[in-house]
């Protein structure tokens, strides 16, 4: 039996302290925050989208293929039905959305009550849940892990320890991404904090636009206006008072920051999913079969209304009808559609993502046991590490099953790195 210290007690960190103890483990869990499962307790807006229906191997796949290399094993060792199971069994009933996400049954603090299955079946496995306790600092050198520094100074030994401290952003969630920094020290390969699933704020924000919703087409991340396709993303996009969000935006935060930071990058939206010279042509074709159709409810088919209103009146164009288009304006309509200029990016906010990429490189963990390589007494999970899914339940079952594994294999001394 041995002495377990697990920091953290969000997702992942309940999980590993659940299993470490259950291996007949003594386990402290430290928690900053006074309650567990802050983070937990306000995804997916409080509702809490906790996994994603299908198999293990269609979970894996809405990973990137290296990320996916890397959490098969945990998915395997704690799928989607194990959680699911694990909540009906804490009484806690679940439903699958039609794009797969599964929820809590819709009812006030949803979001509590996994938090609560968690702890419960946490604490009576015999975890000592200690709360409203920062970590301020790590004490070892490899191949061991010595002490944690607590806010009081004082040092905390143990024989194992697990880091579950999550990202960096939401940070007043508790998670400040700090312990990258320490680990860095230690020598534990490890990447900066990047922003991911994160609204994107525009250099020429539209605040009068702000709630419209741009729906059923595709985003994408040009190299400059009107330059190569660099990435895109189908799905909505919804203006903020400085830039947008909706599931499109989320997905393309990643990369629009690290294309930003690279060079010069271009966002717009295509409403049609035809090239421009196919949209060209339907719209001659229209003057020819519809002449006398107002050119504004053409582009209101596509372009939300308000939207649609406010660009008109910026070009100064009146009533118009197709069979008095001009050609420049019929270019002009061509491009709003299918390539709307939503302009240039600013810089996307770490602290407003849905996760952060970055954290422990996978490079440096062996995915069956979270151990640190090189290290005898160190495991990592969750968040903390370098893996960063979509939106859809993914993110909270990658926490959960790292933490499984970090917990089965905890007191294990290191047997292949
Ligand atoms: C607004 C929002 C909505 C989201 N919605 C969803 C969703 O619906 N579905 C989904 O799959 N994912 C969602 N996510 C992502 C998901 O919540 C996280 O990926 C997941 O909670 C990570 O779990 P974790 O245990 O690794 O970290 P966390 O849950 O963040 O837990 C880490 C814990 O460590 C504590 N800690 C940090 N540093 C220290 C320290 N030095 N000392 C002591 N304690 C420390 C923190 O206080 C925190 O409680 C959402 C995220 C956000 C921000």
């Amino acid at each position: 039996m041995a002495a377990i210290v697990v920091v953290g007690g969000g997702a992942a960190g309940m999980v590993a302290a659940w299993r470490a103890v259950l291996k007949g483990h003594h386990v402290t869990l430290l928690e900053a925050n006074q309650k567990l499962g802050v983070k937990l307790r306000i995804s997916g807006g409080g509702k809490c989208n906790i996994t994603h229906d299908g198999t293990v191997e269609s979970v894996a796949g809405a990973f990137s293929k290296e990320q996916a290399r890397f959490l098969k094993p945990s998915f395997h060792g704690f799928s989607n039905a194990d959680v699911i199971e694990l909540l009906h069994r804490e009484g806690v009933e679940t439903y699958v959305r039609e794009n797969g996400r599964v929820f809590p049954l819709d009812r006030p603090g949803s979001a509590a009550a996994v938090v609560a299955a968690f702890e419960g079946v946490m604490r009576r496995a015999g975890v000592q849940v200690r709360t409203g306790i920062r970590v301020m600092g790590l004490e070892g050198r490899a191949p061991r892990m010595a002490a944690l520094r607590l806010e009081d100074g004082k040092l905390l030994k143990a024989d194992g320890f697990i880091l579950a401290t999550g990202g960096a952003s939401y940070p007043e969630t508790g998670t400040r991404g700090e312990i990258v920094g320490w680990l860095e020290n230690m020598g534990v390969p490890t990447l900066p904090w990047a922003p991911a699933l994160a609204p994107i704020p525009l250099k020429a924000p539209h605040p009068s636009w702000e709630g419209v919703a741009f729906r059923n087409g595709t985003l994408r991340l040009l190299e400059g206006k009107g330059g190569r396709r660099i990435g895109a993303f189908s799905g909505d996009v919804v203006f903020t008072r400085n830039g947008i969000s909706g599931p499109a935006a989320l997905e393309l935060s990643r990369q629009t920051e690290s294309s930003r930071r690279k060079g010069l990058v271009w966002l717009g939206y295509d409403f049609a999913g035809r090239s421009e010279a196919e949209l060209d042509s339907e719209l001659r074709h229209e003057q020819i079969e519809n002449p006398h159709l107002s050119v504004r409810n053409w582009l209101q088919r596509w372009v939300p209304e308000r939207v649609a209103e406010s660009l008109w009146r910026t070009e100064g164009l009146g009533e118009l009808r197709m069979k008095d288009l001009p050609k420049g304006i019929r270019s002009t309509l061509v491009r709003w559609v299918s390539a709307f200029p939503l302009g240039l990016p600013g810089a996307v906010p770490l602290e407003r993502g849905e996760v952060a990429a970055g954290g422990v490189a996978r490079s440096a963990v062996d995915p069956h046991s979270m151990r640190v390589k090189n290290w005898e007494n160190l495991q990592v999970c969750g968040e903390l590490l370098d893996i960063d899914g979509p939106v859809g339940g993914y993110n909270l079952q990658a926490a959960f099953s790292t933490g499984f594994m970090a917990g089965e294999s905890a007191g294990i001394p290191a047997s292949h790195d």
